[in-house]
């Protein structure tokens, strides 16, 4: 059964929203809306409405499981997609990353760097990387403890295969605005602190769906939007 463009109609009306939603959050903030620049979140929305996305000029596509680009990547070979992987990740699929990921923004310990390292210098590629750092109290979330982070960016150097480019994380989840941008304000704080260390750490990416203004207002420079933009996932 051959799915028509238009049952994808809504896609274009929640970007055209997203965006605008952003470029106000900008503007609130005296931000340019250049500066900030949304990361589409498909998990679990299947290779059919990632190609729909495509038609509206998406090329990146942020992910949270391997499993997932897996069999999206195949799914979709060809099409000059950026998978970027944002959640969680075991070692063990490191080879997967290397191969397929052309970012990964959830680095957040170093035998997860020395194996992507290992499987990158195999695959013979580089890739952007962002440390995801924990700012939340929360036992669920991931994350590099805050403390550890200059020791983490000064001993990521030794990985050629891995440009670090920002910070990543997760604000707290929670109906207090000023808890969640705590969280935000914590992540620039410790991007200005490595920043003056000598890292050159341009990118933020933090703020999903439910929170994203407080992070532009915060200094985000990258949103990642699952739910606002392809709906609730089931
Ligand atoms: C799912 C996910 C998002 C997007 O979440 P929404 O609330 O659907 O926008 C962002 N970041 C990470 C790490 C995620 O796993």
């Amino acid at each position: 059964m051959n799915q028509d463009s238009s049952d994808y109609a809504y896609l274009a009306s929640n970007w055209e929203a997203v965006r605008e939603r952003v470029d106000a959050a900008c503007c609130a903030a005296g931000r340019e809306p250049s500066e900030v620049s949304i990361l589409p979140v498909s998990k679990t929305f299947g290779p059919d409405v990632v190609r729909a996305a495509m038609a509206l000029g998406l090329k990146r596509f942020g992910e949270n499981k391997v499993q997932e680009v897996r069999s999206k990547a195949e799914a979709l070979a060809g099409e000059g997609i950026a998978w970027v992987v944002i959640g969680h990740l075991q070692t063990n699929k490191a080879k997967d990353v290397a191969r397929l990921a052309s970012e990964v923004q959830s680095l957040d310990r170093i035998e997860l760097a020395e194996a992507l390292h290992r499987r990158l210098q195999v695959e013979e590629r580089v890739i952007d990387v962002l440390v995801e750092v924990k700012t939340s109290p929360e036992e669920s979330k991931h994350g590099l403890p805050p403390a550890e982070l200059p020791a983490f960016l000064d001993a990521l150097r030794a990985y050629d295969t891995l440009r670090v480019k920002g910070l990543m994380t997760l604000a707290v989840q929670s109906d207090d605005a000023e808890a969640v941008r705590a969280c935000f304000r914590h992540l620039r704080r410790l991007r200005d602190e490595a920043q003056a260390q000598g890292h050159e750490l341009s990118r933020l990416s933090m703020g999903m769906s439910g929170d994203f203004p407080l992070a532009i207002a915060e200094g985000a420079t990258e949103v990642r939007i699952g739910t606002a933009i392809f709906g609730r996932r089931v």
